[in-house]
């Protein structure tokens, strides 16, 4: 099969390519992206050494590109991986949220329709439901929930996924939707919560931390995340919705002190700073449906998955001070 996945050169996405060459030797995949400042070519230094592997810097939302590479390349499947992912960027300037997010999508579809697809892949975010409350550790986001997105990041990528269920819809374009929670891992752009309390304690700089620390998010290790989405592919059903999750929620500062815990650092370097307007308080993911359908269970623990971050960040310190220097643009 032909794989095009986009925003390849990103955290999540380079995972899964390295994921896909492993377990699927056989297929083919085309990695799209634009290289903006999350996206690092070194990433893929790897992938490019695989025979059945081609990079394409091109925008999602470029029509003439994204129908070119359709045409040279047939592809059986799009994953969509690419979009401005930063909420703090889109409090900033949501425009080109707009334009990546939701016109990006539209113009990926519409080139799936023209010539043809097996499956388009939408990879989404549990943001699109909004946040939970504190105090009601009974509830969680099941793919009912409805949309309730809080910033710009999240509301265009509701946006996003109410047009590709419209796809199927309308054109029966066959599609899914994942839906899953914070991801952590290699390759995480060191602007995001976890690497960036880990190079910031390991330069003895302020960790930085929202109001009390109290949000809470579920974390994933990304492996589990792409192992989700290999199986939603291949195997879910289209015109779907899945949530991914890992039931392992921690608030943001149980994060942070095991973060220095493990690196043997003080506490003393948490620096509490104002909150982010419209800051979420609660993520927690009911992953049931997936689960029963195709088997699906997140495998790593977080005090595992945490540790061998962590290492990986230590053994790798070329790629991310490279990033914080800007050497890689
Ligand atoms: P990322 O910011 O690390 O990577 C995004 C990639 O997309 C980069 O390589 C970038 O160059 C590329 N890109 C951006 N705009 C593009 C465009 N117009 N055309 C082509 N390429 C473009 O993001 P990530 O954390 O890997 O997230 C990947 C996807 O997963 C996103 O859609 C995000 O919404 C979703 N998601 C992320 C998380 C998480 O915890 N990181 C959780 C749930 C869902």
């Amino acid at each position: 099969m032909n794989i095009i996945v986009t925003g390849g050169a990103g955290f999540i996405g380079s995972n899964f390519i390295y994921y896909e060459l492993e377990e699927h030797p056989e297929d083919r995949i085309i990695c799209l992206d634009n290289l903006t400042y999350a996206g690092n070519l070194s990433t893929l230094e790897m992938a490019m050494k695989a025979s059945d592997f081609r990079f394409v810097k091109a925008d999602i939302a470029n029509r003439e590109a994204v129908y070119k590479l359709f045409e040279e390349e047939h592809p059986d499947i799009v994953v969509n991986f690419a979009a401005e992912s930063h909420v703090d960027r889109s409090i900033k300037d949501p425009s080109i949220f707009l334009q990546t997010n939701i016109i990006g999508t539209g113009v990926l579809m519409d080139a799936c329709r023209k010539y043809g697809i097996e499956r388009y892949h939408q990879v989404s975010t549990d943001e699109v439901y909004g946040d939970l409350p504190l105090d009601r550790k009974d509830l969680f986001f099941t793919e009912n929930t409805p949309i309730h997105a809080s910033s710009p990041y999240s509301s265009s990528k509701a946006g996003a996924d109410l047009l590709v269920l419209a796809y199927y819809r309308t054109f029966e374009l066959p599609v899914s939707i994942t839906r899953c929670s914070n991801n952590y891992g290699p390759y995480h752009f060191p602007e995001k919560l976890i690497p960036l309390m880990i190079s910031r304690a390991l330069a003895n700089r302020p960790l930085p931390v929202y109001g009390k620390g109290e949000n809470v998010r579920d974390w994933l290790y990304v492996k589990d995340h792409c192992k989700a989405i290999d199986l939603v592919i291949r195997k879910g059903r289209s015109g779907e919705v899945y949530n991914i999750g890992g039931h392992n929620e921690r608030t943001n500062l149980e994060v942070v002190k095991t973060i220095l815990r493990v690196l043997g650092k003080p506490d003393n370097l948490i620096s509490y700073v104002t909150d982010r307007p419209g800051h979420d308080m609660r993520y927690a993911i009911d992953p049931a449906k997936i689960h029963s359908e195709l088997g699906w269970m997140p495998e790593t623990k977080f005090e595992d998955g945490i540790k061998t971050t962590i290492q990986w960040y230590l053994d790798n310190r070329k790629w991310w001070e490279g990033i914080l220097t800007g050497e890689y643009t």
